[in-house]
């Protein structure tokens, strides 16, 4: 028997019972398809956030893992096992992959449930995601191709390009979604030929140690993937070593900058998709029916816990009373609890470090004058169990507050106003960020004007974090570079080649 707290599934009445088969004994690392334990012996704590309770014990990965799992890539690189596997056999394991995700969605979903808290409906979600996003990406496998160039040199040259993997790409995710972050580092540098490393955040490793045992068993070569559980130091030690082609990461900026510096060395290739701060702006015709809802979600879905929440809200003046007066109504009807209750509409945050982190900047908030419409002062509740973070919406934030511009990754929402377009360039731009923004308005000539204002990656109109597996997402500024999902995360995962042949 592994070393979870038996009595924790028993708090959660509805786990389905492959949750229970599948925490019953301690993960291994999944080593280029083979289940061992860390080579030190050591292991760590994996915890239910709406409890407090551990979860799993899981294999700790150290930097003898690292090596191992590098070497291991590597030789299946080389091998051509993977990298030189028709793009038919890609795209079919691949498919086959997304059919096993489908078959095994409630162990994947009730996993991440647990594991995050979040409530099990929104948990599911995630599995169904998952599969098309996999379905989206096995069809590139067979459509990435190069292109005859006609060049203009005396000599009769044919030119053409070959799109090649770019090698062994480590991947470095974060804790918030766990099955959308490892979906989005596996599907595509999988297609494009490349061997994987994934790092999966020490808070969350198990459904990305799920879908890594469902890769294999739609037909992986042994070697092409490696699952390595670990702390920062294995993520550090991938972002240094030689024998890595590529880093693929999601998380914060501050580590962002410094995977940057360690791929010095070797000059790896790096893409980085970073936080964000991004501002819902609210025009005084928008349809506030549609706009609280999609105001609101934007932020509180997984208690604020997503890189491109809108977590600043702009709203123009003449609306201000109507508008806040509707989003307090949504906040204060939100219901908290744990992921397996029917009534639970928001979920803890992941821990007890990130509960300290948010209730200090609902602090931060008071003491620098913002004014708590719902939550503030007592909302980061201590009084049960588990990490539970009422909503909290703050009015009168000022461009010098923490809470304006710093990335707080919980449910704390900061609402300043504006009193017509002349202002959005300013206000909206006015963070080291620049993921994405949501502009709500009927009026279709603001709302583009707006979204030229607007430096971000990302821009919804009407909507906010509308995600679809064919359309690029990323941001600009230090909220990073290289583009996730759509044709265009192909290219983080592929190298040109320039062929020349005289005739
Ligand atoms: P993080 O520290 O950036 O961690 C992300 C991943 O990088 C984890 O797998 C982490 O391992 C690993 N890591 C840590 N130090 C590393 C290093 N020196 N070199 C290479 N990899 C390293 O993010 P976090 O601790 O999970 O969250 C901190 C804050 O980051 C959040 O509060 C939020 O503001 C932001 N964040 C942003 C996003 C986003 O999608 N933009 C997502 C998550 C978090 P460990 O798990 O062992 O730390
Ligand atoms: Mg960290």
């Amino acid at each position: 028997m592994g070393m979870m707290d038996e009595s924790v599934l028993a708090q959660h009445p509805g786990v389905h019972p492959s949750v229970g088969k599948f925490l019953a004994s301690d993960l291994p690392l999944l080593l280029g398809g083979e289940e061992v334990p860390a080579a030190s012996g050591e292991t760590f704590e994996v915890y239910d956030p709406s409890t407090g309770r551990v979860l799993a014990r899981v294999a700790k990965g150290g930097v003898a893992d690292v090596e191992a799992a590098v070497a291991i890539a590597r030789r299946n690189f080389d091998s051509g096992a993977w990298s030189t596997a028709t793009p038919r056999r890609r795209q079919d394991v691949l498919l086959r992959f997304a059919d096993l995700v489908d078959q095994n969605a409630e162990l994947l979903g009730h996993l991440d449930a647990l594991n995050t808290g979040l409530p099990v409906a929104q948990a599911m979600g995630a599995t169904d995601r998952a599969a098309t996003h996999f379905r989206y990406f096995a069809g590139w496998a067979t459509k990435l191709q190069g292109t005859t160039i006609p060049v203009s040199t005396p000599e009769q040259w044919l030119n053409f390009t070959k799109l090649e993997p770019v090698g062994v790409v480590a991947a470095i995710i974060p804790w918030n979604t766990p099955i959308d972050n490892a979906v989005w580092k596996l599907a595509a540098p999988l297609a494009a030929g490349c061997s994987v490393i994934l790092k999966p955040a020490e808070l969350t490793p198990l459904s990305a140690h799920v879908l890594g045992r469902l890769l294999y068993a739609a037909g992986l070569p042994e070697g092409t993937l490696t699952i390595l559980h670990g702390f920062g130091d294995v993520g550090a030690a991938l972002a240094a070593h030689e024998g890595v082609d590529k880093i693929a990461f999601t998380g914060s900026t501050e580590v962002g900058r410094e995977i940057v510096r360690a791929s010095a060395g070797n000059l790896k290739r790096v893409s980085l998709e970073l936080g964000g701060k991004s501002p819902a702006i609210v025009f005084d015709d928008a349809d506030l029916e549609a706009t609280v809802p999609g105001v609101f979600n934007g932020l509180f879905y997984n208690s604020g816990q997503i890189c491109c929440a809108s977590s600043r809200v702009l709203v123009q003046e003449s609306i201000k009373d109507r508008f806040l007066d509707a989003l307090a109504q949504y906040a204060r009807d939100l219901t908290l609890g744990p992921p397996f209750q029917d009534s639970s509409q928001m979920g803890p945050v992941i821990s007890a470090g990130q509960f300290a982190r948010v209730a200090g900047y609902i602090e931060s908030g008071l003491a620098q004058g913002a004014v708590p419409l719902v939550g503030g002062a007592g909302a980061a509740r201590g009084d049960q169990p588990g990490y539970f973070i009422e909503p909290t919406i703050f009015t009168g934030v000022t461009p010098e507050m923490r809470i304006a511009a710093e990335e707080i990754f919980g449910p704390v929402l900061a609402v300043s106003t504006f009193r017509d377009e002349s202002q959005i360039r300013a206000l909206a731009n006015a963070t080291v960020y620049g993921l994405s923004a949501s502009i709500w308005t009927r009026d279709i000539g603001r709302a583009l004007r707006a979204a030229d204002m607007v430096r971000t990656g990302i821009v919804w109109v009407n909507g906010h974090t509308v995600l679809d597996p064919a359309s690029p997402f990323g941001g600009v500024k230090q909220s990073g570079y290289g583009k996730e999902l759509g044709r265009d995360v192909l290219n983080n995962y592929l190298s040109v080649k320039s062929v020349w042949l005289k005739y």
